[in-house]
Parts: structure tokens; C-alpha cells; sequence
């Protein structure tokens, strides 16, 4: 029920999935960073698995071309949602770091994951971080998680990175799970660009809302300046 069909899913799917790959393949011929603006998200879809209005992983996608060229690639997912089918994609995966900041999922979609006690499995031990924060945390402690990931993610020391950029925990989205103001996503911006890592940027999260345009451009624009 979270994830409805119509005839055209496919291809519009197929289509997100796509602008995913070209924007990896971008990264890989040279460019310092490409972003993928995704519809439908993907970071919801499992390997056998749709879900939250995602039919495939398009920040999977995206990690998995990049690990043609790069040996360590991590994934850092700042939507309002635990990146559960990310997750499950590389949880025995040593070869791609996958971190999650969200609204804590005990009472909270996606419901079954996310927990901070889920750290990956055989191979993958370590190689996934993940960090609940309670339901309507403001800006102030969305950043302060961020900073956390952040570290988690340089102590892997990867090769490249995803942004599986959702845009969903601003405090007028509709899903209406955490409280982070405009402003905070430029700081998002300027905290991933300061990585200075191989990047693509995939759009997960984000639903219509009068600031849903103004929240992208805080963003783009804290990450270029
Ligand atoms: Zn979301």
C-alpha cells in the first residue's frame, strides 16, 4: 500500500533509474560531482523489494558504478526516512559504506529498520551506520546527527560518495516527521561538499510543499559556495 502501481511505473522507474546511471557514469569520466534529479526515489526498494513509493534504488544504482572505477564508495542518506532498502543491498558488503540519519522508525515508516543497533552483517560488520533521531527533532539536532555521519563516513575513508538526498525532514513537508528549517540545507550543502570526494547527488524524499524548490536550491547552493 506504500508503494502504488499504474500502467507507466515501469518506465518512469526505469527513467529515475537511468538519470541514476548517467550521473555515476559522469562522476566516472571525470566530473567532480553530478546530481540525479530521481522520480520516483529509490532508496526504499530492496533487492527483491518495492516500497515507500520506490520501484528500484536508484542511490544503489549509483554506488554500484562507481565501484567500476572506485574501491571504497559510501552512501549517506539525509532523508526524513531510514534508507532501508540501501541498507539491505549492501548489509554483508564491505565495498560500500552505507549511513542513514532519520526519524526513529520504532513509530515511523519504514517501521522495520533503521535501528541504531543494525550495523551490517558477515562481511559488512561496521559498514552501516544508522541514527534515529525522535520524531520532530528541529534543525539543530538533524546537524548535529549529520556531523556524526559524517564522521562515521571519513573513518571508512571511501573513494567516492552518494548523497541519497531527501529533502522530506523540512518542517512543512507532508510526512511530517522532523521540524528542520530551510536554512539547514544549505549547511547539508556546504558540510557533504567539504568531503571533496567524487560525488552524485541522488534526489530520494521530497513532497510537494510551497518550500519543497527553495529547500533544493539551499542545498545546490551551500554545496557550491
Ligand atoms: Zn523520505
Amino acid at each position: 500500500m506504500a508503494c502504488p502501481l499504474s500502467a507507466t511505473s515501469f518506465q518512469g522507474a526505469l527513467a529515475s533509474a537511468a538519470s541514476a546511471e548517467a550521473a555515476a557514469e559522469e562522476v566516472l569520466n571525470g566530473a567532480p560531482t553530478a546530481y540525479a534529479l530521481c522520480r520516483p526515489p529509490g532508496h526504499h526498494a530492496g533487492p527483491e523489494r518495492a516500497g515507500g513509493f520506490c520501484l528500484l534504488n536508484n542511490s544503489a544504482l549509483a554506488a554500484t558504478v562507481l565501484r567500476e572505477r572506485f574501491d571504497k564508495v559510501a552512501i549517506i542518506d539525509v532523508d526524513l526516512h531510514h534508507g532501508n532498502g540501501t541498507q539491505d543491498i549492501f548489509y554483508h558488503r564491505s565495498d560500500v559504506w552505507t549511513g542513514s540519519l532519520h526519524a526513529d522508525p520504532s513509530d515511523f515508516y519504514p517501521f522495520f529498520w533503521g535501528g541504531a543497533d543494525e550495523e551490517g552483517f558477515d562481511e559488512g560488520v561496521g559498514a552501516n551506520v544508522n541514527l534515529p533521531l525522535p520524531v520532530g527533532s528541529d534543525g539543530e539536532v538533524y546537524l548535529d546527527a549529520l556531523a556524526v555521519l559524517v564522521d562515521h563516513l571519513q573513518r571508512y575513508e571511501p573513494d567516492a560518495v552518494v548523497v541519497a538526498l531527501g529533502l522530506d525532514a523540512h518542517k512543512d513537508d507532508p510526512l511530517a516527521g522532523l521540524t528542520v528549517e530551510t536554512e539547514a540545507f544549505i549547511e547539508v550543502g556546504k558540510r557533504l561538499a567539504a568531503l571533496s570526494l567524487p560525488m552524485v547527488i541522488v534526489q530520494e524524499g521530497g513532497y510537494p510543499t510551497e518550500h519543497l524548490s527553495a529547500n533544493l536550491t539551499a542545498f545546490m547552493q551551500g554545496f557550491m559556495a
